[in-house]
């Protein structure tokens, strides 16, 4: 072992060989001082643990190439673009919805120059910011007034906080949900100062158990959509409708939280998903207030858009919450480019991606797994056996819960690697590929993919495949 210690390189002379390269000196020199330091403390630890046994291991060719790999690693960005080939749409790990290529252009403009952000055009004034996506909002929806915050979480946050803090709100027992990233609806209920007032049973409650819960105390009642699971069986919910109508007789606000907001009506354009209400709908149906994710189904930046009827939304904009929970600059170009999308439903359908992935058809699939599976044939130089069978996607991110979108994915199998293996090296090649193991095969959903991404998949399989000793 002492003689391993010993067959390690100083410092100094690795620095000198590295920076005799133009690569490594475009680098901050302390920077990659410290990485090469962290990188001999690593192959120290590995020695005394038992990793490093001998010394061909740490031999000039393989020394080098393994402080190149560690450099490459800490030396690439942290966030970085990876290939969604797991066919899940609104992938909560992977960046929830991509942007539509307006919106991200708009973004652009938004950063890389002044904008009339909170300024009037009209007076040579200061403007809202609000302004730009206010009027979009209610000629979707149908709502009076309309305001964006950072999130959903924080819309549902801050209409609590406006219209219920110190009063109680009754919410349905099957509705108390928790979300991803510890998202509690009875947690954010504590956090707004509302007390919850929680009724009927998990999987029934009735018109009358809320009737009976009313009283001088209450602030309003609660709808959450229970969008990320279902209950089936022996169930019954209050429609929107009718607590509208409560709401309406005892002078109490009616309040949903939707989670996934949609403005698209897919069984209208003959997708016949498991039904899922939209924006509208729940507008129509008399909401007072409701707030719903811009990233999750709607397909734009991440954000809580919040509408409703004009005396609350006022109140909620008056809130000095808001500015705590403010949207910038970016997520309001990116959104305003989304909302006019909506106003023709085809053109949503075809230019934001979440919706395209959504509908695309089951035979197109098939044809783009085809694609795929022929260059992959192509230009990967490992043998790989390739095959192409039926399976489901999801629409994920907490919309559609159980609903199958049938699509066909190219199974890889490779006579060197395990599809785990094969599944864990494609997370370090560049870009990382990620997809799921199904029928013991690695396999890639061409839904959540677009054609140029297949090229890089080749690359990616490339770089995975070549690396095994
Ligand atoms: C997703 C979701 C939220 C949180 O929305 P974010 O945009 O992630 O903050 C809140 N409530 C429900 C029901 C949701 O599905």
């Amino acid at each position: 072992m002492a003689n391993l210690y010993r067959m390690l390189p100083s410092v100094d002379a690795l620095l000198g060989d590295l920076l005799a390269e133009a690569r490594y000196r475009s680098l901050p020199r302390a920077f990659i001082r410290d990485l090469v330091n962290d990188f001999m403390a690593l192959c120290r630890e590995e020695i005394k643990s038992g990793v490093i046994t001998h010394e061909t291991e740490l031999e000039q060719p393989i020394f080098r190439k393994k402080l190149e790999a560690y450099l490459k690693t800490h030396t690439r960005p942290h966030f970085r673009r990876v290939i969604n080939a797991t066919g899940v749409v609104i992938h909560t790990n992977l960046g929830r919805s991509i942007l539509n290529t307006r919106a991200a252009e708009a973004v652009q403009q938004a950063c890389l120059h002044y904008s009339n952000l909170e300024f009037s055009l009209d007076t040579g004034k200061r403007g809202s910011r609000y302004s730009h996506v206010e009027d979009l909002l209610c000629r979707i929806t149908g709502a009076e007034a309309g305001l964006v915050v950072n999130n959903n979480a924080s819309a549902v946050l801050i209409i609590l906080d406006t219209l219920a803090k110190g009063k109680e709100v009754v919410v349905s027992r099957g509705q108390l949900v928790e979300i991803g990233g510890s998202f509690r609806i009875p947690d954010v209920m504590a956090k707004s100062g509302a007390y919850l007032r929680e009724v009927g049973a998990t999987n029934r409650t009735h018109v009358r158990d809320y009737e009976g819960a009313i009283n001088e105390q209450t602030g309003a009642l609660l709808k959450v959509h229970t969008s990320n699971y279902r209950i089936i069986g022996f169930h019954k919910e209050v429609s929107l409708g009718e607590l509208a109508g409560m709401g309406a007789r005892h002078n109490i606000p009616v309040i949903e939280d939707m989670g996934s907001g949609n403005f698209f009506d897919f069984p209208a354009h003959g997708y016949h998903f498991m039904p899922e209400p939209t924006v509208q709908q729940v507008v129509r149906d008399g909401v007072s207030v409701v707030s719903f994710s811009g990233d999750k189904l709607l397909g734009g930046p991440q954000s809580g858009i919040i509408v409703g009827k004009k005396q609350y939304i006022d109140r909620i904009k008056k809130n000095p919450l808001n500015r705590a929970i403010r949207i910038d600059k970016m997520t309001l170009a990116a959104l305003e480019s989304t909302l006019r999308l909506y106003l023709d439903p085809e053109v949503a359908m075809r230019e934001v991606p979440t919706l395209r992935m959504i509908t695309a058809k089951s035979q197109d699939l098939k044809k783009a797994a085809l694609r795929l599976k022929n260059k992959i044939q192509k230009n990967v130089r490992s043998e790989l056996e390739l095959s192409i069978f039926p399976a489901q996607s999801r629409v994920g991110g907490g919309a559609f819960p159980e609903q199958d979108l049938p699509t066909f994915v190219v199974g890889i199998n490779s006579p060197e690697l395990t599809c785990q293996e094969l599944k864990d090296r494609l997370l370090s090649t560049d870009p990382p590929v990620i997809g799921r193991i199904e029928n013991d095969l690695f396999c890639l959903d061409p839904r959540t993919m677009d054609n140029p991404e297949f090229a890089l998949v080749c690359r990616a399989l490339d770089q995975a495949l070549e690396t095994q000793s």
